[in-house]
């Protein structure tokens, strides 16, 4: 994915929403106007993006962690 360096939050418009596959974290497909980040997550493989209220701006790393994950590796 060409933008798979991107930190900041990007708006659907209807090229992404046609392009980019479900959000891996609530399995709902983007819809225009939603923010999306690319993130980090439990999933197989790199970054996906997933809907901007579902992830975690991680400073340390300096990417953007998807909730779930985010969660459960400060629960350790
Ligand atoms: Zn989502």
């Amino acid at each position: 994915m060409a933008e798979a360096k991107a930190t900041a939050p990007i708006i659907m418009d209807l090229e992404r929403v046609n392009r980019t596959p479900p959000c891996p974290s609530c399995n709902h497909p983007f819809s225009l106007g939603d923010s999306a980040v690319l993130a980090c997550g439990l999933w197989e493989g790199g970054p996906r993006y997933v809907h901007a209220n579902e992830a975690v701006w991680d400073p340390k790393s300096g990417t953007y962690v998807e909730r779930a994950c985010w969660n459960s590796q400060r629960g350790k």
